[in-house]
């Protein structure tokens, strides 16, 4: 975190006449008790208080300072106190208490979110309808381990005539550009952003699952808008969904989303576990879709069990009167 400036923040307080007040109550009471105090007191109360200058600039902060206000260290040595020039007393060593609870007290006001997680406020996470209908999402996240392509699965649902919305990393769309184009061109699937890094939407570096989130809003704003851009580019058409690398946002997160035109989805079914369930698994949980789900499922992870357990779902859910759809069908809520 970028330290404050010091001269800028350092009259720790709007209210001059306490800290005022204090030190020269201090003041007093060393020259109680030490006389070696006096002539450092006269020159104080002459001078006036130096701060007065930085005190009003407190003003153009635009917080709360006094909140994180507490009175300069009370285990200081009176006369060490004493001892130091006035013009310094609150800059330098006798504040630096005061110093960290200001910048913890900022970085709480504007650097600590108030939401974390996959089901925050405005991320979406079912299609609203009562329906008896399914939204499959598949996510492509890209990296070294993540840039597979699992054909069977998507041979198995054109073979199906079942639609599903694709989330994709930019990462995988460079690994994967031709196989991206190709199923760009099939109405069954629809495109959806699932990031330029796969980072959690973080304002402060959260991690998820053991990856770093963004740190600060123009990262968030990178993480969303540079594969939204690549989408559009290659598509000619703008992703309408996001879905961050993990699933994870904080509420600032959500917002750039929204600013960026896309809206923050997930899921309310787990259907795969980033392709780590076995197939009975996957079957079991596509099985417990519930009129106006959206699964969440992977296509990038070829060696895994998710086809064969979407193969062993789908004609029982057919079965069931169930009908998949794309994001797009409906609204989600
Ligand atoms: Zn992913």
């Amino acid at each position: 975190m970028r330290k404050p400036q010091r001269d800028k923040y350092l009259p720790i307080g709007n209210n001059k006449t306490t800290i005022t007040s204090y030190i020269k109550d201090m003041l007093v009471v060393n020259l109680m008790k030490n006389a070696l105090s006096f002539s450092i007191l006269s020159m104080l109360l002459l001078n006036g208080c130096n701060g007065d200058r930085d005190l009003s600039e407190i003003e153009d902060l635009g917080v709360e300072p006094q909140k994180v206000i507490s009175l300069p260290n009370s285990d200081k040595n009176e006369m060490q106190v004493l001892q130091e020039p006035h013009s310094s007393f609150m800059i330098q060593e006798s504040t630096p208490t005061n110093d960290q609870e200001l910048r913890e007290y900022l970085y709480n006001k504007y650097q600590v979110p108030k939401e974390w997680g996959e089901f925050i406020p405005g991320v979406k996470t079912q299609v609203s309808t009562d329906e008896k209908v399914i939204a499959l999402t598949l996510d492509a996240c890209g990296g070294t381990t993540g840039s597979g392509y699992d054909a069977e699965l998507i041979y198995f649902l054109r073979q199906e005539n079942v639609p599903a919305t694709l989330f994709v990393n930019s990462r995988w769309i460079d690994a994967n550009y031709w196989t991206f184009w190709a199923l760009n061109r099939i109405p069954l699937f629809e495109i959806a952003n699932h990031g330029t890094e796969h980072r959690p939407l973080s304002i402060n570096g959260r991690s998820a699952w053991g990856i770093k989130g963004t740190e600060n809003v123009a990262q968030m704003t990178d993480e969303v808008l540079l594969n939204h851009r690549k989408i559009e580019q290659i598509t000619g058409k703008a992703p309408k969904y996001f879905r961050s690398g993990t699933a994870f946002y904080d509420d600032v997160g959500v917002k750039v989303v929204y600013e960026i035109g896309e809206t923050p989805v997930n899921y309310n079914v787990l259907g795969d576990a980033g392709a780590t369930f076995s197939k009975e698994q996957v079957r079991d949980a596509l099985l417990n879709a519930k009129p106006g789900s959206i699964v969440l499922l992977h296509m990038n992870k070829p060696n895994s069990e998710t086809a064969e357990g979407i193969k062993l779902a789908v004609p029982e859910l057919k079965n069931r009167g169930y009908r998949f759809v794309k994001l797009s069908d409906y609204p989600l809520k």
